[in-house]
Formats: structure tokens, C-alpha cells, sequence
């Protein structure tokens, strides 16, 4: 399988150049030359195989000959060890719950993926691949654990001062010895400011090798897929599902709309959107209007300006009318996101986290009423975002994976939000 560049599309590499480059030098994103048809006898025995065969069929055309199926197959078995359940909320609605990997959000299948693949093409060199990341909380914790300990990746990551969540800065600065949490003084704009010029410095790059874990990566993009597939083997009814996905920077949606371009079977999607409505905006009016990120409570998905619809649209050849038949765009505000947390725990005795309450909500607005059948993903465990579950139930969460990580010791480099600073640290570590 080859790759070629949104923004040109005679700059062709193939999955190892695609990983390691993250974007492709003209800026564009990677996209798949052709779309794999999924097997039929795979659809029609998907309850009988085990995910890890599901997921080596899935993605082996993805990755091609860059990797020998023997390692993928490890690849992916180490990726995917933990549960996926699909769990009944009400009578129409089931949850997808992406949540049970080691940060507890669905972040952790890609980045795990990814790390593990760079790994692999990092093998033989005597020189390190150093990940730079700015985050402003979510994603740092799923890269920091996906990269932890892996040999020949060293992780740079940083985030804002004082503006993520206690959780969310152990997640940050407990990672492995391969990794290195910067403390910037400013905020998310200054880190990723920073990691932008790093990245443009000719000076770092004639020394380090440098490379980006952000989700426009296709290693961290496309085993996105799997989630689908292993909703579809638990999936009860006879006819397919209508899915609704938590949206925000548009990569998980757009993994599932891959899914469904090689052969899975749903009846339609839901984009749901919080505040943010770039999308809705732009499937109900026609124009694309990018607009500044609004802050809501489902903090992950605050994007102004999703890098992966322009992915979306090329999935579907840029026909915009065949597009909206499949998939419908619903913005979710923050006080329905609450409402929605408090009736779905009063009603079902199921915790909703807001990234997933807005999901619900989305759902539920397309199917009540209609004889229609689906189910969530469910990105994010409610435990993550004790503000919000507090103040929509009143309910204090506890959880093994965060006890466990409220008895480690922080460890992080204070920098000040100034690239000089940031350059001359970097400079001084060794190769
Ligand atoms: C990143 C994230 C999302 C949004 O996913 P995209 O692929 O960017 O659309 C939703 N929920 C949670 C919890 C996330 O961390």
C-alpha cells in the first residue's frame, strides 16, 4: 500500500515513510491509495474469529510489505490487549467503550500502534527517533504511555503549566525513563508554538531525528478502524447499527467511515459535535467556516479547524451529496451534555463522560423515534473528568488505574514559554 499527499498527489510514500514523516513535507495529509475490500466471509463469520485475527486482516493491507507479518502480528496482539465491550444502555442505545486501555480514553490503541511501529523502523539505528508533542492534557497521557519504555523512541512532550488536570500531569510526568515531561510557563498555544519550530529549526533537525505523534498520523489514525469491527462482532441485532461518534479533530469518525468504504455494514453515522460546529455548520449549509475553539466540557473535542474532514471528503471522492447520505452532524451544548449525564444515569444506571454524553445525545436526537438501533463510542472513562460527573451528579469516582498513579512522583523540566529556551535545553541532550 502506498500514500500519497492531500496537497499533492504525485508525492508518494509508503506506510514507514508515511509513520515516521507523521505530514508529508508539502504539509497535505497521507491518505491510502486505494480502499481494501474487506473479505466477505470475514462480515459474515465476524463473530467467530478472534480480534486479534480480525485486526492483523484489518490492517496487514494498511501496512503492507513494511513490516513482516509475523511482527504486525505482535504489533497489533500488544495494541489491542485489553477489553472492548459493548454494553446496552436503553432500549435503542448501546455504548462502545473504548475506555479500558492503560489512560482509560481510546487515544491508547493508536498511540500504542504508532509507538510500536516507529519502534520497529527505528531498529537497526544507532541514532534515537525523538517524538516531540505539545499537549494540552488528553492526548499527552496516551502518547507518554504508548511510548513508555519502547526501545530506539525517545518522547519529548510538553504541556501548559498549571492548566491540565492533576490526573492528567501524573499521566504526563510518570512515564518511563524514555521519557521527558517539559513544564512550559504559558500555555497550549506556546507548547505547540514551540514543538511547530522545532520542527522548521534546521539546526535540531541536522542532529536529531524528529518526529510528531499527533493524530494526523496514519500509525495513529488507522487502527482506528478496529474499534468498529469489534462492535459489529458483539453487535446483537440482525440489522446494522447507526453510530455516533464523539468528534472533535475527525479522525476517529473518519476511521469508521473507512470501515465502512471497505465493507462494514452501518446504516448511518452521527458526528457529534459539542460547541465546536465546524461540521454540523458545513454539512447543513455548504460552506466550511473554520472559527476559534470554543471551550466546553468535553475539553478533548474543543477543535476549531478538524484536519480530518479534509480525509472525509476524500473518502468519498469530494461528492459532498453522497457524503450527508451517510453521515448526519448534530452540535451538542454543554448544558445538554449535563442534563444528558444526569437522566442517562437516573433512567440506566449507566456513567456517561461528557465526550460520550454528547455522542448520546447526538444519537438519540437521529434515532428516537424510529424504529433504529445503535450504539456510541464511548471514548473516554467518566472517572477522567471528575469536575464535570460532579457536577452533574453530585458523585465522587475512584479508580484503580488512578490510585495507583496519585501514589507516583512528578518529574518534569521547567521551561519558560520561549523557543531560545526551549532550543538550548534540547541542544544540550545527548544523542
Ligand atoms: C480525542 C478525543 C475525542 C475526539 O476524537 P477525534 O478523533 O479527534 O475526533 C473524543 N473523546 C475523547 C475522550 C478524546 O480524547
Amino acid at each position: 500500500m502506498k500514500y500519497y499527499s492531500l496537497t499533492d498527489r504525485n508525492s508518494v510514500v509508503d506506510f514507514a515513510t508515511a509513520t515516521k514523516l507523521g505530514q508529508a513535507p508539502d504539509g497535505g495529509l497521507y491518505f491510502p491509495e486505494r480502499i481494501p475490500t474487506i473479505d466477505p466471509d470475514i462480515i459474515t463469520s465476524l463473530k467467530e474469529i478472534t480480534k486479534e485475527t480480525l485486526a492483523f486482516e484489518i490492517l496487514k493491507p494498511f501496512v503492507g510489505e513494511s513490516i513482516p507479518h509475523d511482527i504486525l502480528k505482535t504489533i497489533i496482539d500488544e495494541t489491542i490487549r485489553f477489553d472492548f465491550p459493548l454494553i446496552k444502555v436503553d432500549d435503542q442505545i448501546s455504548s462502545m467503550e473504548l475506555f479500558h486501555g492503560p489512560t482509560l480514553a481510546f487515544k491508547d490503541v493508536g498511540a500504542r500502534f504508532m509507538s510500536r511501529c516507529l519502534g520497529y523502523f527505528n531498529r537497526d539505528s544507532s541514532l534515537p527517533t525523538n517524538v516531540l508533542v505539545a499537549t494540552s492534557g488528553d492526548t499527552g497521557g496516551a502518547v507518554v504511555d504508548g511510548f513508555s519504555g519502547i526501545a530506539g523512541v525517545r518522547v519529548v512532550v510538553l504541556y501548559p503549566s498549571g492548566k491540565v488536570s492533576a490526573i492528567q500531569e501524573l499521566q504526563l510526568t510518570t512515564g518511563g525513563s524514555n521519557v521527558t515531561a517539559i513544564e512550559i510557563d504559558g500555555t497550549f498555544d506556546d507548547c505547540q508554538a514551540i514543538v511547530k519550530r522545532a520542527f522548521r529549526d534546521p539546526s535540531l533537525l541536522s542532529r536529531f531525528r524528529l518526529t510528531s505523534a499527533n493524530s494526523i498520523n496514519v500509525a495513529r489514525w488507522l487502527p482506528q478502524q478496529l474499534y468498529y469491527f469489534f462492535a459489529l462482532q458483539q453487535w446483537p441485532a440482525d440489522s446494522p447499527p447507526v453510530i455516533s461518534v464523539p468528534s472533535g479533530n475527525f479522525g476517529n469518525i473518519c476511521a469508521a467511515l473507512l470501515a465502512y468504504k471497505s465493507g462494514l455494514p452501518v446504516a448511518h453515522f452521527v458526528a457529534a459535535c459539542n460547541s465546536n460546529d465546524v461540521v454540523p455548520r458545513f454539512l447543513s449549509e455548504g460552506n466550511l467556516e473554520i472559527k476559534p475553539t470554543v471551550h466546553t466540557y468535553s475539553n478533548a473535542m474543543d477543535v476549531g479547524n478538524p484536519s480530518n474532514l479534509a480525509r472525509i471528503i476524500e473518502l468519498f471522492g469530494g461528492n459532498i451529496t453522497a457524503l450527508k447520505k451517510i453521515v448526519s452532524a448534530t452540535s451538542i451544548s454543554d448544558q445538554e451534555t449535563l442534563e444528558t449525564i444526569k437522566s442517562v444515569y437516573r433512567d440506566y444506571e449507566y456513567l456517561l463522560d461528557p465526550h460520550s454524553a454528547v455522542a448520546y445525545a447526538a444519537l438519540k436526537k437521529f434515532i428516537e423515534g424510529k424504529n433504529l438501533y445503535g450504539f456510541i463510542t464511548a471514548t473516554a472513562h467518566p472517572v477522567k473528568f471528575p469536575d464535570v460527573i460532579e457536577k452533574a451528579l453530585s458523585l465522587k469516582l475512584a479508580h484503580p488505574i488512578l490510585t495507583e498513579l496519585s501514589s507516583k512522583r512528578k518529574e518534569s523540566i521547567s521551561l519558560a514559554a520561549d523557543y531560545a529556551v526551549f532550543h538550548q535545553w534540547m541542544s544540550g541532550i545527548e544523542n
